[in-house]
Formats: C-alpha cells, sequence, structure tokens
C-alpha cells in the first residue's frame, strides 16, 4: 500500500524523521517543516491517497477519523475553543504539492478568509 516515491509514505515507514504528535490506527500527526501559524500540524491517513479524487467509499472511515485526530490535536494544544482551521488541497490549482491527502491543521493566530 505505501508508495515509495511518496514523502508521506516515507514519513510512515520511519524512512524520512518527522515531529509526531498522534498516531491511531488508520493516521498519523507530524508537524510541519515550514509552519504557517504558531500550531501547524499535517494529519495523514496510514493508507496512500494521492488527491481527494482518489477517496474511495470504502474510505470514509479513514477520512473521517482525519477529523477527529484535529480536534483531538487541537484540544491538546490549547485552540479548540478559540478556532483553529482544518484544510485539505486537492491539486496543483489549490497548491498540492505533496499528492498523500493530508489535512492542514492551523492554530494559535487569528486565520483570514479567504485563503490567497
Ligand atoms: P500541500 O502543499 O497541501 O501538499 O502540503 C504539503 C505540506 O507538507 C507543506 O505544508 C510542507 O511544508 C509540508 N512538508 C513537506 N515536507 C515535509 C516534511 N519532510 N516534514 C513535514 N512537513 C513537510
Ligand atoms: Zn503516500
Amino acid at each position: 500500500m505505501a508508495d515509495k516515491d511518496c514523502l508521506f509514505c516515507r514519513i510512515l515507514d520511519g524512512d524520512i524523521p518527522a515531529d509526531i504528535v498522534y498516531e491511531s490506527d488508520t493516521a498519523i500527526a507530524f508537524r510541519d517543516i515550514n509552519p504557517q501559524a504558531p500550531t501547524h500540524v499535517v494529519i495523514i491517513p496510514r493508507k496512500h491517497i494521492a488527491t481527494i479524487n482518489d477517496i474511495d467509499a470504502d474510505d470514509q472511515a479513514i477520512v473521517g477519523s482525519l477529523y477527529t485526530a484535529a480536534s483531538t490535536i487541537a484540544r491538546e494544544e490549547g485552540f479548540s475553543e478559540q478556532g483553529y482551521r482544518a484544510v485539505m488541497n486537492c491539486n496543483k490549482a489549490a497548491g498540492q504539492t505533496v499528492f498523500h491527502i493530508h489535512l492542514h491543521l492551523l492554530g494559535g493566530r487569528v486565520l483570514t478568509w479567504p485563503p490567497g
């Protein structure tokens, strides 16, 4: 299931180090290497899924688990009541650069809308 050419699969396999903050049966989360907020965590499924367009009906529980991870981490980081953003980019026009789906969790500052 892991893709040897996928950066996030390599993090899952332990080939590339990451600051892991959360792990479950279906997902892991680690601190973004180029943070855009005081807390910027990337939450990924253990299953390699390239883009939102590749999510199958069978993957719904896995994708849902990314959001329960987000709320858990937000609570641990102390900004669940203040507010935060959980966002997933799809394909190039949205800025997706790593083709293994991931939820960006951004918190710890006021976030403007719309994003750029
Ligand atoms: P996206 O542009 O939506 O595909 O998001 C990819 C994210 O992965 C970016 O925010 C990058 O900063 C982040 N990233 C890339 N390489 C690493 C890495 N080795 N460890 C942690 N985060 C990374
Ligand atoms: Zn992957």
